[in-house]
């Protein structure tokens, strides 16, 4: 069964959407993501590699590890939850709709752990 792009409501084979709201909501959530996914993935990029060496750094230097694992979690927490760009996987799989909600979720669950250890490193290290 063929399925609405964005909400994943079920359609029938000449279809791509259940209605034109669906339509409106994917086309504003391609043009959000035309205009920042590269700077997105830079953000990221650095993000992910901050706390990759962060880990690495944290044997030797643990407030310097903290701070570059806790606050780039709290910076791609705020930018998931803000800019929700799932993977193009995810959006094949679960359509947009369900896809942006995950990532959000992620977002938080980021922000959190974030947070968390921020404020552990502040009152411990
Ligand atoms: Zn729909």
């Amino acid at each position: 069964m063929k399925k609405c792009e964005y909400c994943a409501k079920e359609i029938s084979y000449h279809q791509m959407y259940c209605c034109d709201d669906c339509q409106s909501s994917a086309n504003d959530f391609y043009d959000m993501r035309d205009r920042i996914t590269k700077i997105m993935s830079i953000i990221n990029g650095v993000c992910v590699m901050s706390i990759g060496i962060g880990i690495f750094v944290f044997s030797f230097y643990r407030e310097i590890g903290a701070y570059m694992v806790s606050i780039p979690l709290v910076i791609l927490g705020i930018l998931y939850i803000f800019f929700p760009i799932p993977a193009d996987v995810m959006i094949q799989k679960n359509k947009i709709l369900k896809a942006v909600k995950t990532t959000r979720i992620i977002g938080i669950i980021l922000l959190v752990l974030g947070i968390i250890s921020t404020t552990v490193a502040i009152f411990t290290i």
